[in-house]
């Protein structure tokens, strides 16, 4: 079974309530990021971090002595990206200690919800609109995070520049593997620094390092101890 948790943005989606059926254990939950709207003009540029947070189904976390394996899949748009992919999971690596992700493309680990722990670069909806998505499966019983996946979408102009010329594939896999770790969306303005901010841009790279409100999430989960500012926003 697949929810929706959170779809925001021009291509708005209707939360699927899906069948109530006790007897499922692993139930998979999937964020939907998008490019930040046209109409919203120019991205939040607040000067301060905000200390905004929210956990996923109201807190779900990975088994801290778990290894997980993912392996990336599908043609990288541009040279360097699927490095990128793994710098954004170091980033985050270190915050969910001593759990960690492994890239193993010839074995990754299997996801209950289906398939096995991957990231893929491919197709969805075109130019604009969505830009990924990532899923956790989640064990009902047990609130634990046990898979994930991630999709990256190939009809967007990838960057793997510094500073970034188009959509910087850091920035928003940051954001991903947020959602991997256990975080959902802040929308205020205010967040506007913070990786789990829910829209990203063009030439946009300040999702490559987390803010104040990132890591008071982890320190929630993981008890991390991490709780000071910056350089969410980059300065
Ligand atoms: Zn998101």
């Amino acid at each position: 079974m697949i929810s929706i948790v959170e779809a925001k943005g021009p291509a708005k989606q209707t939360p699927d309530k899906g069948v109530k059926a006790p007897q499922i254990e692993f139930v998979e939950e999937v964020f939907v990021d998008y490019k930040t709207p046209t109409h919203a003009g120019p991205g939040p540029h607040p000067t301060t971090e905000s200390d905004d947070f929210s956990l996923t189904m109201g807190g779900i976390s990975w088994i801290v002595s778990t290894t997980t394996k993912y392996k990336i899949e599908g043609g990288e748009p541009v040279s360097g990206a699927n490095t990128a992919l793994e710098a954004a999971e170091a980033t985050w690596d270190g915050f969910v200690n001593p759990a960690n992700f492994v890239r193993n493309d010839a074995d990754p680990s299997p996801n209950p919800c289906g398939g096995s722990n991957r990231i893929e670069w491919g197709l969805i909806d075109g130019v604009g609109n969505a830009l990924a998505f990532a899923s956790v499966c989640r064990n009902v019983v047990t609130k634990e995070i046990v898979g994930f996946r991630m999709k990256l979408d190939t009809s967007e102009t990838w960057s793997t520049n510094t500073p970034a010329s188009d959509l910087d594939v850091e920035n928003v896999a940051s954001h991903e593997w947020g959602h991997v770790a256990g975080l959902g969306h802040t929308n205020k303005p205010a967040s506007g620094c913070l990786t789990m901010y829910n829209f990203a841009d063009d030439g946009e790279t300040q999702k490559r390092t987390l803010g104040l409100g990132d890591k008071l999430g982890m320190d929630t989960f993981y008890a991390t101890g991490i709780t000071g500012p910056g350089p969410g926003c980059g300065f």
